[in-house]
């Protein structure tokens, strides 16, 4: 039964019905899988009385909520086809995301901080003609809007005869994070994310015994599948520190629940080593987790393993694409390959590594990496176009430079958009960004090209230092010069009190070359 999601989680409540399951520490929530199974029923047939049936697309609009969770199953369990709204969105993108995908439904938050949802859902919803029901949380009402607890409470008990799903039915339309421009949306099956969940899971040695804390938005496939599906194809348990990221909440959580895996993206771990309360949280419970979405500083990686006891931990690569992970060191590579390397190919994935032509380069030499097999996405939802660039006779192309050496370990080299061409030299950032990682006052840094007239493009530093430390752009530059070619030391270093970032951590560079020329003109 379990080709499909609800599958995994149906099978997961038979086998452990009273361990815990899900914990929302905000929201005051501790469930076990039984009640978090019932409650998913309970919503399917909720969803199911108001008539939505197989293939009809529903919103989910919300920061990490229980509703996002229960509203995940419930949507698979009737075969619905689920359209996660980035938690960032705005009035233009919101009203696109749902014209695109054309939703019938929506599951909304009331608001994220000073987000209004439900205005701006007021305000979109005479253009969407197609969205039939808002549906919305929180104990209040709003004319012309159904409230989420009355949708479950309508189905509570009430029994629903499965859609007949498919393991290749769509499941999900995934926006990508938008870290390079628009966000796109990937149409991805039940059989796409089902085995990735799994394979992801026997990689970090999950069992029942395991909790993990989930600091990473539902939203994003990072918490969708990282998170969620490793979790419930193995019963760990899932612990949700808050609506939004906050170091010092998932620091907490760990530490309270005693959790033995975290999850983030390099900036979460960076933020959480560098809070000033770090050392009051015991955090010795931690085993293993996951780090991915950008490229991880071997640095950041290193105190992961020593200071926050995380021994086990596995570096991910991925992308929405590809449901998303496709290379993954496991708990059983030796630590210096764990700390270094995104590991090896997935089991049942191919890869390969081609230069500008197509050709498949040397090994150990970089090129872009593309993949093919099960977790290939069915393509952007409604955009025969970008598909057809993206995904070639089933490859994957991911936008993305790695090395592969010969025991099939990867390196991401970085984007290869991000690539810049410095007076003929190639320059890589991710590698100026190591580097600089290296020096004592930096906390987070990003590297990019700006347009030069001499040199065709300069190299760029913006720097986060660490907190109470000074610093002048000339002390950076000596840092660099004798250790790095003088081709790649920063021309321009910026010190900024944060990042342009997306909702997902990753900072956006096109963000900040756009302030750069601006400022350079
Ligand atoms: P968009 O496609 O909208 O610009 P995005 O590519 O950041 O945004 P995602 O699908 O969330 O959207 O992220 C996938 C990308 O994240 C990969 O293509 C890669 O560039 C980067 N990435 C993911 N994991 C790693 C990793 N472990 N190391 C380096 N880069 C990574
Ligand atoms: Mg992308």
């Amino acid at each position: 039964s379990n080709a499909t999601i609800y599958g995994l989680l149906a099978d997961t409540a038979k086998a452990y019905p009273d361990r815990p399951a899900v914990v929302f520490r905000e929201q005051g929530i501790r469930w076990t899988w039984a009640q978090f199974l019932q409650e998913v029923d309970d919503l399917g047939a909720g969803l199911a009385g108001l008539g939505l049936a197989k293939g009809d697309r529903v919103g989910i609009w919300s920061p990490n909520r229980v509703e996002w969770l229960v509203t995940q199953f419930a949507t698979a369990r009737m075969g619905l086809i689920l359209v996660n709204i980035n938690p960032a969105y705005r009035l233009s993108e919101l009203e696109y995301a749902l014209k695109v995908s054309g939703c019938r439904a929506i599951v909304s938050a009331e608001r994220l901080k000073t987000s209004m949802y439900l205005e701006m859902l007021q305000k979109v919803r005479p253009g969407l003609p197609a969205l039939e029901f808002v549906i919305r949380m929180g104990s209040d009402q709003t004319p012309g809007m159904l409230n989420y607890a009355d949708v479950l409470q309508r189905g509570r008990g009430e029994p629903v005869p499965f859609a007949d799903c498919l393991a290749h039915d769509a499941i999900n339309i995934q926006f990508t994070s938008g870290t390079t421009g628009n966000p796109k949306g990937a149409t991805l099956t039940h059989h796409n994310v089902v085995n990735n969940g799994r394979f992801i899971a026997m990689a970090m040695d999950f069992d029942e015994k395991d909790s993990l804390c989930i600091p990473v938005p539902l939203y994003h496939c990072f918490g969708m599948v990282l998170a969620v599906l490793a979790s419930v194809s193995t019963g760990a348990a899932m612990v949700f520190p808050g609506e939004v990221f906050d170091p010092a909440a998932a620091l907490a959580a760990v530490a309270d629940e005693r959790c033995t895996a975290l999850h983030g993206v390099p900036t979460m771990f960076i933020a959480e080593l560098a809070h000033p309360r770090f050392a009051e949280f015991d955090l010795t419970s931690l085993r293993t987790g996951i780090m991915a979405g950008s490229p991880c500083p071997i640095e950041t990686m290193k105190q992961v393993v020593s200071r926050m006891h995380m021994r086990e931990v596995t570096i991910a690569y991925g992308m929405t694409e590809t449901s998303p992970v496709s290379f993954q060191s496991s708990t059983s590579d030796p630590l210096d390959r764990r700390t270094t390397t995104v590991g090896r190919v997935q089991p049942h994935l191919e890869c390969k590594v081609i230069d500008l032509d197509g050709n498949i380069v040397p090994v150990g030499e970089k090129g872009e990496l593309c993949t093919r097999g099960y977790s290939v996405m069915t393509g952007y939802w409604g955009d025969e176009e970008r598909t057809r660039q993206a995904v070639v006779d089933g490859w994957m192309h991911t936008g993305d430079l790695a090395t592969i050496d010969e025991e099939g370990y990867c390196n991401i080299v970085g984007r290869v958009k991000d690539m810049l061409i410095r007076g003929g030299e190639n320059v890589y950032p991710r590698e100026i960004e190591e580097f600089l990682f290296r020096h004592p006052k930096v906390q987070s840094v990003q590297v990019f090209g700006v347009p030069d007239e001499k040199y065709g493009e300069e190299v760029c530093a913006w720097i986060v230092l660490k907190p109470g430390e000074a610093c002048v752009e000339d002390e950076i530059k000596d840092f660099c010069r004798d250790q790095i070619a003088h081709y790649k030391v920063p021309r321009y270093v910026r010190f900024v009190d944060e990042l342009p970032m997306t909702v997902t951590g990753k900072a956006q560079k096109f963000v900040m070359r756009d302030q750069m020329i601006e400022e350079l003109k």
